[in-house]
């Protein structure tokens, strides 16, 4: 594979070398032994016209195999073809990544689509521009998912997340909805409409925020042993209706069953900003028997109830009894 690839990128770039060999890095060979002989690696090569000429080099000892610490792309007479992955070839590729996502209206994207888009105009090679271009492509989409600009998905998929993903707006996968929930990127419903298609969207965003809230909670209610699913709702701390931002925030919804769901929406539950269960006391037999029923607060496996949104709860319930 490694051989194959020498022979490939020796005729793609007409080298002409007899002997041709690759390392993606450039850091360690097998020894040449027809010449002219060349190294390539991603970006460039390093052309040996004679034996001589190879085993002489003072940036390398050909022993049973050559290694070159700092990679050929440093020693004199390297070749590059290929430009560095530089802030440049980033900024193209997410100008090209944004014009995508806006005309398509999907945070989605694929490596096919942005190769689609004639991204491959900064490829110098002409005969076999699609295969340069990937090599490039998912080395530069490689560093810009570590600035946490995308995200990758399953089979090749990609979702940007340097803005709110917006439930709303398009037709997205479980594990992308999931995906932007979790990283804290999910808007859902902020624009009041009766639209059925975004409706429905608004309901599969909704449910996967109970999906991941189950999970978190070991589907289990968080103040009692209720464990059933079907009897298991995702409660939001501060309401729904009362901060669009926070509705797809984990740490704002705690797994309650649907007796205790309400019971702390009507905050005769609240928690402290240490998860402590505070109780208001009722004379009515059936609310005092649930409020005995709660053992304490299950803290979840990630997100913890922030204690803002704990704080807001409280004083939205306070401000109620008065
Ligand atoms: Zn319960």
């Amino acid at each position: 594979m490694k051989s194959n690839q020498g022979f490939i990128l020796n005729k793609k770039w007409n080298v002409n070398a007899k002997h041709a060999l690759y390392r993606s890095d450039g850091t360690w060979y097998h020894v040449l032994v027809d010449f002219p002989g060349a190294y390539f690696d991603d970006h460039g090569y390093l052309l040996f016209n004679t034996e001589e000429e190879y085993r002489s080099s003072k940036y390398f000892n050909v022993t049973k195999e050559v290694g070159i610490s700092r990679g050929i792309s440093k020693i004199p007479g390297y070749v590059r073809i290929i430009p560095d992955n530089s802030d440049f070839l980033q900024n193209e590729l997410l100008l090209a990544i944004h014009q995508e996502v806006d005309s398509g209206g999907s945070p989605v994207f694929t490596k096919q689509q942005l190769i689609d888009k004639g991204l491959d105009i900064f490829v110098p090679d002409s005969t076999k521009k699609q295969f340069m271009s990937e090599e490039i492509l998912s080395s530069t989409l490689n560093e810009v998912k570590y600035r946490k600009i995308i995200a990758p998905l399953a089979n090749n998929f990609y979702l940007l997340i340097d803005r709110p993903v917006d439930v709303d707006k398009s037709d997205l996968s479980d594990e992308a909805i999931d995906v932007a929930i979790t990283l804290h990127k999910l808007t859902i419903g902020n624009v009041p409409t009766s639209d059925e298609q975004v409706l429905t969207r608004r309901r599969h965003g909704q449910s996967r925020l109970r999906m991941l809230t189950l999970n978190n909670y070991g589907h289990r209610c968080a103040f009692c042993d209720v464990d059933d699913d079907s009897l298991l709702v995702a409660s939001h701390v501060v309401r729904w209706a009362d901060d669009p931002i926070a509705r797809g925030d984990l740490s704002n919804i705690i797994c309650l069953c649907r007796f205790h769901d309400p019971l702390f929406e009507q905050g005769y539950i609240c928690l402290t900003d240490d998860c402590q269960i505070e109780t208001i006391s009722s004379s009515n037999k059936t609310v005092s028997t649930n409020l005995a029923l709660i053992t304490g607060f299950r803290s979840p496996k990630q997100f913890p109830p922030l204690p803002e949104y704990l704080r807001r709860h409280r004083q939205r319930n306070r401000q109620n009894a008065t």
